[in-house]
C-alpha cells in the first residue's frame, strides 16, 4: 500500500471513533513511524510502505482510535525549547506548565549560579528547561514514581545535562538533602472526586499520581509547602503550579508556613495557574 491509501484508510477510522483531527493525527502518526518530516508525506503520496510499516502504522491507529494521546504514540511532546521523551508513566507536559519556566528566567540572569529543585519531577521537563537555559544552575529533581525518574534521567542524557542535574527516586516526606535557592512545582492538584470529569483522554491514559491531589485536591501542595520550608534558603524562591480555582487557599497554605506571596500569574487561558513566593 502507498502513503495515500494507507493514510485515507486510517483517517476514515479515526473519523467513525469521532476523533477531532483525523488527517493531523495519521501525517503526524505516519511521519513520525517512518521517521520523516510531515511534508514528505504531502508531496509522496505514490511512496510505497512496507509490510512492517503498515503493520505498526495500525496498532497506532488502533490506539488512537480509543483516545490514547498522540504525545504517547509518538513517545515525545515539545516544551519550552526541546522535545522531552514521555511515556504513559508522566504526565504530558503542558504550554501552561512552561509559564514556570518564563517566570524563572525572568527572576534570575544568565550567569547567576544557584541551586534549584524540582518536587515531583515527572518527565523533567521544567527542571531540564531551567538549566539549559541558566548554565550556572544546578538540579535535583524528586518524583515517587520511579519508573518517572527513568525516564528524567534518559532526558537529561538527551539534552546533555547529566553534569549537573541529579535525579532521586523519593516522597517528598523522606527527601532531607541540601538546601536550595529556588524549588519549582507541578504537584498533582485534581481533587479526587473531580478526576472523573478530566478530558477522558486525559484520564485514561494519564498517571493519576500526577493528577490526583487528594479529598480537597491540595493534599500535595499542603505537603510540599511544608516540606519545601525545611528544603529552601532563606529568601529562597518557591515556584508552584496550581489549578485555577486554587490561589486563595494556596497563598494561605504558603503563608501559614512563613512565606510571602510575591504574585499570581495567570495562563493562556486567563485562569490563575502559578504563585510565586519567597520564604521569609
Ligand atoms: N493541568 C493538568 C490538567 O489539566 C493537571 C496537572 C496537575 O495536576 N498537576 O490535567
Amino acid at each position: 500500500m502507498n502513503i495515500e491509501n494507507t493514510l485515507s484508510e486510517a483517517i476514515s477510522i479515526l473519523q467513525k471513533n469521532k476523533i477531532l483531527n483525523p488527517r493531523l493525527d495519521c501525517e503526524i502518526l505516519l511521519s513520525n513511524l517512518i521517521k520523516k518530516d510531515k511534508k514528505h508525506i504531502i508531496l509522496n503520496p505514490k511512496d510505497l510502505l512496507n509490510t512492517k510499516q503498515i503493520s505498526k502504522f495500525k496498532n497506532l491507529i488502533e490506539r488512537r482510535k480509543k483516545g490514547e494521546p498522540i504525545a504517547y504514540l509518538i513517545n515525545n511532546k515539545e516544551f519550552w525549547k526541546d522535545k522531552f521523551y514521555v511515556d504513559k508513566d508522566v504526565l504530558i507536559p503542558r504550554p501552561d506548565t512552561e509559564l514556570i519556566v518564563e517566570e524563572v528566567l525572568k527572576m534570575y540572569s544568565k550567569n547567576s549560579q544557584k541551586q534549584i529543585l524540582d518536587i515531583g519531577t515527572g518527565s523533567g521537563c521544567i527542571l531540564l528547561s531551567i538549566i539549559k537555559e541558566r548554565p550556572n544552575f544546578y538540579g535535583t529533581g524528586i518524583d515517587i514514581s520511579k519508573k518517572s525518574i527513568k525516564i528524567s534521567k534518559f532526558n537529561t542524557k538527551q539534552l546533555n545535562l547529566i553534569n549537573r542535574v541529579k535525579f532521586f527516586h523519593s516522597s517528598v516526606d523522606n527527601f532531607r538533602f541540601g538546601k536550595y535557592d529556588l524549588i519549582v512545582s507541578n504537584p498533582p492538584y485534581i481533587e479526587l472526586l473531580n478526576l472523573k470529569y478530566l478530558d477522558k483522554n486525559v484520564i485514561n491514559f494519564e498517571p493519576k499520581l500526577a493528577l490526583n491531589g487528594g479529598f480537597d485536591g491540595f493534599s500535595k501542595i499542603r505537603e510540599f509547602v511544608i516540606k519545601a520550608k525545611t528544603l529552601i534558603k532563606r529568601k529562597g524562591k518557591f515556584i508552584l503550579e496550581i489549578g485555577f480555582n486554587q490561589k486563595n487557599k494556596v497563598k494561605g497554605i504558603l503563608e501559614d508556613e512563613g512565606f510571602y506571596i510575591n504574585k499570581a500569574i495567570k495562563d493562556y487561558g486567563n485562569n490563575d495557574r502559578c504563585i510565586i513566593s519567597t520564604k521569609i
